[in-house]
């Protein structure tokens, strides 16, 4: 323990990142000596931003295809920049048992960070998980919420694999002056692999179709280069390549933890 005193910041970050709730908070901060309004306003200073964001390897894929090797890399170094690993949080304390403050239904001797939405349970900081609003982490692990989950992420794969087949139907359609029958037998192919696949990714849960539409579609952005497409198309082209690289590697995710 240090003699030096807490600054009344230091004070609310610690009570914060402990997990107390708002009226302990307050209380805490009015016996440091603070008055009414200077415990507003310190109250109305929002936590430092969480950090902790982890960028997945689709996006340093997509920055490569969407930048180049320089540029994608220069990308990726400015988003790592700014995505440093937080510090990890100071323990949780348990409450007197004279505070009346509501409890974590697991752990008695801890205050309730918040009510679960779907157990409707208190829960402390730990049993909340990263992100209570999707449910504790005891409803998050429960297998009906992560098939759930893993359907939607699948399903999220099969839409956008949709949209990005009625996106170039629409680029190779657009600009031409009349429909030619090779101009309507080429769009045909190039639409063809992510419509099958994207549909076929809408019933199923395996990331493997959205996979193979994946790998179809960069091979033709390859034979449209080659072929001299318009640089308004490429740029549609890999703008949906990634996004469906982001939405892959999030049901990958997904199911990694189901
Ligand atoms: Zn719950
Ligand atoms: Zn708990």
């Amino acid at each position: 323990v240090s003699a030096e005193p807490e600054t009344p910041w230091a004070l609310l970050k610690r009570l914060r990142a402990e997990g107390h709730p708002h009226d302990v908070v307050v209380s805490r901060l009015k016996a440091l000596g603070l008055d009414d309004e200077d415990v507003k306003v310190l109250m109305l200073e929002t936590p430092p931003a969480a950090s902790g964001m982890e960028m997945p390897d689709a996006v340093k894929v997509a920055a490569v295809l969407a930048g180049g090797p320089v540029l994608g890399g220069l990308l990726i170094a400015s988003m790592q920049d700014a995505t440093l690993p937080r510090e990890p949080p100071p323990p949780q304390v348990e409450l007197a048992d004279a505070d009346p403050s509501p409890r974590c239904a697991q752990h008695v001797k801890l205050a309730s960070v918040g009510t679960c939405p779907r157990c409707g349970g208190f829960v402390c900081r730990d049993c909340a998980g990263e992100s209570l609003s999707a449910g504790c982490k005891k409803c998050q692990a429960s297998p009906a919420l992560r098939d759930q989950k893993v359907k939607a992420a699948a399903r999220a794969v099969g839409i956008a694999g949709l949209a990005v087949a009625g996106l170039i139907a629409l680029l190779a359609l657009i600009g031409s002056t009349h429909v030619s029958l090779s101009l309507a037998l080429g769009t045909v192919l190039l639409v063809a692999p992510p419509a099958i696949f994207s549909t076929v990714q809408l019933a199923v849960r395996s990331p493997w179709p959205g996979i193979v539409s994946l790998v179809c579609m960069a091979g033709e952005v390859v034979l449209f280069s080659v072929a001299g497409g318009g640089p308004a198309g490429g740029c549609g082209w890999i703008l949906g390549i990634a996004v469906q690289s982001v939405l892959l590697s999030r049901l990958l995710k997904v199911r990694k933890a189901a």
